[in-house]
């Protein structure tokens, strides 16, 4: 630890990470997602995709960002999923209550440059119909031309609330 009189968050989580190395089991596992899964979902805290459909390590690609969005990155990571690590199914998981829901992509600049003095030049995909956002994004993936497997490409919004996952697109 270095020049901190008190643990910071990540040190406090470190020492999890000690705890989880020593109950680890040395299992056989491979890059390849074992369900041929990639999930693309929010960040949010609220959200967590393992428990929500039973998954744990070595089964499904893990994509993230802030909103779950169809971004050219995340375009990225599902090229790499499918086309090199054997991916055939896409589950796109956005949610209520979205931090991205409801507001800007302006607004979020300015909020951006307020606080670091700098403004984004690249969008935030910011959006205002929920439902639609996740239809348009799984039409996204499902007109990539560099994902091949686009036969099971389905879109839901998890519901914070209630924890109800609900089949959108
Ligand atoms: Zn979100």
């Amino acid at each position: 630890m270095v020049n901190s009189s008190r643990m910071s968050q990540t040190d406090e989580l470190l020492v999890n990470a000690r705890s989880y190395e020593s109950g680890h089991r040395d299992v056989e596992l491979g890059p390849h997602p074992v369900r041929k899964v990639a999930v693309l979902a929010c960040m949010d805290t609220r959200l967590n995709p393992y428990s929500l459909l039973g998954l744990t390590e070595g089964e499904a690609h893990m994509i993230r960002n802030a909103g779950g969005v169809v971004t050219d990155d995340a375009i990225r990571s599902l090229a790499i999923s499918q086309n090199v690590l054997g991916t055939e199914e896409v589950i796109l998981i956005q949610h209520t209550d979205c931090g991205l829901l409801g507001t800007t992509d302006t607004e979020l600049a300015d909020r951006v440059e307020a606080a670091s003095g700098s403004r984004p030049d690249w969008p935030f995909h910011a959006f205002t119909d929920l439902e639609r956002s996740v239809r348009e994004g799984v039409g996204r993936i499902e007109s990539s031309p560099f994902l091949p497997r686009r036969g099971s490409v389905r879109g839901f919004v998890f519901e914070v609330q209630s924890g109800r996952l609900r089949e959108v697109a």
